[in-house]
């Protein structure tokens, strides 16, 4: 069964919609195997997204995503990947889909209220810097 990692960003944490969006997931059939509520340090933040390091907006993005709790969540289920970038919406929510929970629940491209896997490879990789196996069922 395919997983992938969801993070609720902390403008959605804030905002105490934590309990909707999860809800957007089972709904569309997928299965909550982990999830726990963590404050990145910016080493942890720097490392998620290294990929990312080059980019202008780096700074803002670490910086944004330290500013309060995440939710992190591994999600299971057929195409999990594709149907949580699905669910999401575009990175920049003015240009994401209505009822997608960025349409929904973001307000810039940066408070883009959640994080998906884009590969089911990366998934893999993400899954494993958040969660040790005895935490995934
Ligand atoms: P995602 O997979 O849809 O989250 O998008 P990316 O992997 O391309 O980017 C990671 C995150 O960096 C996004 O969710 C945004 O929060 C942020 N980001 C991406 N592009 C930009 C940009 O052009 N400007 C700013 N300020 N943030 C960006």
């Amino acid at each position: 069964m395919e997983q992938t990692l969801s993070i609720i960003k902390p403008d959605a944490v804030a905002k105490n919609v934590v309990g909707k969006i999860l809800s957007r997931f089972e709904d569309a059939g997928l299965r909550i195997a982990a999830t726990k509520k963590i404050q990145l340090s910016q080493a942890d933040a720097e490392a998620f997204y290294a990929i990312h390091a080059e980019r202008p907006f780096f700074k803002d993005l670490v910086e944004f995503m330290i500013s309060g709790p995440v939710v992190v969540t591994v999600l299971e289920g057929d195409s999990a990947m594709s149907k949580n970038r699905d669910l999401m919406g575009a990175t920049n929510p003015a240009e994401a889909e209505a009822g997608t929970i960025r349409a929904d629940f973001a307000e810039s491209i940066d408070a883009n209220a959640v994080h998906g896997s884009d590969s089911v490879e990366n998934a893999v990789n993400e899954i494993s810097f958040f969660f040790a196996q005895r935490e995934i069922n």
